[in-house]
């Protein structure tokens, strides 16, 4: 049977996570270890300034007081004792399309996963009041049983996004591009010192019919394979053509 582990960034106890490792019971031997907090926004971050805590919460289920990364070591070297046969992340309350992808931390969890060897992929639903994790716990499955029975390409993992309404079906994505703005709301806390707060901004896309955002606006299920290559590959003529100077100072 093969062995699922189980993360996100909304924590050990968010409800999407829970529905994701229900639908994934019929496809192996699931294992939750997720964050024991909220580390959504996180993105691939690894703790390494102060220990790690890891806590059996209960069978098949453990918490992790640091990151989706962490998790993922953890769970690989102090819980599974191995690599396991797939590395599922989320549901994530919210999507994780386009640029956004590199601040979660449930892509970041299957970023790792993908690292350290073993097919991965993360799963993410629209923001709502209500949530109703049936359709992305069922989409988060079915892209798991195809992954199970045909390998991931190198270094590649999925990124799926899954509508609020009854979906069309699934539909193969490129990462959107996002016309970035940010707000940044000030304040005064009980002290009278001034703070920020980031806002999360709703913005424009660039118009591109394959991009994941098209895709779920038009009611489909978006799949984005993603790479850790982050190379700017026709770029590499530009570097090279850059009048860089000779080492100066440096015996
Ligand atoms: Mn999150």
């Amino acid at each position: 049977m093969p062995r699922i582990l189980v993360t996100n960034d909304d924590g050990v106890h968010s409800e999407g996570l829970r529905a994701l490792a229900r639908a994934l019971e019929p496809l192996g031997e699931v294992t939750i270890v997720a964050p024991l907090g909220d580390a959504s926004a996180i993105g691939h971050a690894l703790t390494l300034s102060r220990p790690l805590r890891l806590e059996k919460l209960e069978p098949g289920v453990w918490a992790v007081d640091g990151t989706p990364t962490d998790c993922v070591n953890l769970a690989v070297t102090r819980v599974l004792d191995g690599l396991p046969d797939l590395v599922v992340s989320g549901i994530n309350t919210g999507y994780n399309l386009g640029d956004d992808v590199t601040y979660s931390g449930t892509v970041g969890a299957a970023m790792e996963g993908t690292l350290l060897g073993a097919p991965s992929l993360a799963v993410s639903v629209c923001r709502q009041r209500e949530y109703d994790f049936r359709q992305p716990a069922w989409a988060g499955a079915e892209v798991a049983r195809v992954v199970l029975e045909r390998p991931l390409p190198a270094r590649t993992f999925l990124n799926v996004n899954v509508p609020p309404r009854r979906a069309h079906g699934f539909r193969a994505t490129v990462q959107g591009r996002r016309r970035q703005s940010t707000t940044v709301r000030q304040g005064e806390d009980p002290r009278g010192r001034k703070y920020y707060w980031i806002e999360e901004v709703v913005s424009d896309w660039d118009p591109d019919p394959r991009a994941d955002i098209e895709a779920v606006r038009a009611g489909w299920i978006s799949v984005t394979p993603l790479q850790l290559d982050l190379t700017a590959h026709e770029s590499l003529d530009f570097v090279e053509g850059l009048s860089l100077g000779a080492p100066a100072g440096v015996e």
